[in-house]
Parts: C-alpha cells; structure tokens; sequence
C-alpha cells in the first residue's frame, strides 16, 4: 500500500509519523518512510535548492518544475521499487501538496499541474491519504511555541489559509481516498484517530 500524509504547518506530522510506524511495527508490516519534496539523495538536493532559492527570486513555474523533478526521483528510485516488492511506502507529503501549496497558495495553473502529474505520478497514486486539520491561527501557535520558525512561517495568515482549503477541498473532492484526521485534538486522540485509518485500510 502507498500512503501519503498531507498537512500544513504545524498540524503535527511528526507526531503523525510516530503512531504511524508504531501501527506498522505493532502489525509487523514491511514499510519504508520517506518524504517529499526528498526521499533521495538527488531528490533532496532539490529540496534544499527550492527552500534555499525561495529566499532569491524563484518563479512559481520554475519551483513547480523543481518539485515534479524531486517526485519523478522518488517515484522511480524509491517508491516504486518499495510498491513492487510488496512493501507499504509511507510518504510525509506527496503530489496533493504540489496541488495545494503551487497551486492553492501560489497561485499555478492546475491544468498544469494535472498534466505533470499525468506524466510524472502516472498511475503511482497513492491508495490512501491522511490529511491533518487544524485551524491555521492553532498551527501557528505551535510553531511559534516549537520555535521553528523558518522562512516558510513568514508566509501570511491568507497563505496558510489557502493551504488549509486547499487540502479540505482536495478532501471532499476525493473521500474514498483522502480521510480527514482533526490534528486540534491532542496527540491521544490524533494517534486513535490515525490508527482506526490505517485498520481500515488494512481491511481494504
Ligand atoms: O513537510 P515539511 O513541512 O517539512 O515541508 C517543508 C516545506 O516545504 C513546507 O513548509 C511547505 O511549505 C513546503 N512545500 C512546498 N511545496 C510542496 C511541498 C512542500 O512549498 N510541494
């Protein structure tokens, strides 16, 4: 199984992950964890170039192209081979943050992005997607008290809104796969919340 975990900032997805590898090792499931944009050595190299650039003057299509090249890495060089072997890939964001985050937040073309991920996701979807909630003015919070704000948390309020809606909207489009976990609660109860998830699609 190919399961992605989607959220904005501060939503917890650290924690997320932690309860997610505590369920795969609880079933002695075969799994590997990975994250975009990453999950490889070039694919990283990318990362460090979006979030390094973005600094200087990047142009939205040139960070939407870096993002989709850092995906056809991961897809050919880690996630596929995992799928094929029988192994459930775990991804901390995936193609529905390109959608939200070029597309929501900074305004890109979604007839782009539909076609790129066309050529480039093709049919490596995942089969399920996590998506954690939580109200921007919650998130931020957080992040102010982790104090790791980095030069993302400089994005405005209406940014991180955008991306909010942007992953619900992504959610109601597509319930079978997308399952909205409610990230304002506390970690007891988002851990509940992501394990009865992760046994319903065991059942699948
Ligand atoms: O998942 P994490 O929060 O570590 O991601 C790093 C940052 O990269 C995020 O804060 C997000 O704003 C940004 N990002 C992006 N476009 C993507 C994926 C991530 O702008 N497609």
């Amino acid at each position: 199984k190919f399961i992605t975990l989607e959220g904005g900032e501060g939503s917890g997805k650290s924690t997320a992950i932690e309860s997610i590898k505590q369920w795969l090792d609880d079933h002695s499931i075969p799994y590997l964890m990975t994250r975009e944009p990453g999950g490889t050595p070039l694919a990283e190299d990318i990362r460090n170039l979006i979030l390094q650039t973005r600094e200087e003057s990047v142009s939205d299509m040139t960070e939407l192209l870096l993002v989709f090249a850092a995906r056809a890495q991961h897809i050919a060089e880690k996630i596929q081979p995992a799928l094929q072997q029988g192994v459930w890939v775990i991804s901390d964001r995936f193609l529905d943050s390109s959608y939200v985050y070029q597309g929501n937040a900074r305004g890109g073309s979604f007839a782009i992005i539909d076609q790129l991920a066309e050529w480039v996701v093709s049919d490596c979807q995942p089969d399920a997607t996590l998506l954690l909630d939580v109200s921007v003015e919650v998130g931020q919070q957080r992040v102010v008290q982790r104090q790791q704000q980095d030069r993302l948390d400089k994005e405005s309020f209406s940014f991180h809104e955008k991306v909010r809606q942007g992953f619900l909207q992504r959610a109601v489009a597509e319930p079978n796969r997308v399952s909205i976990i409610d990230a304002s609660q506390d970690i007891e109860s988002v851990k509940r919340q992501i394990q009865a998830q992760l046994d319903r699609l065991q059942l699948n």
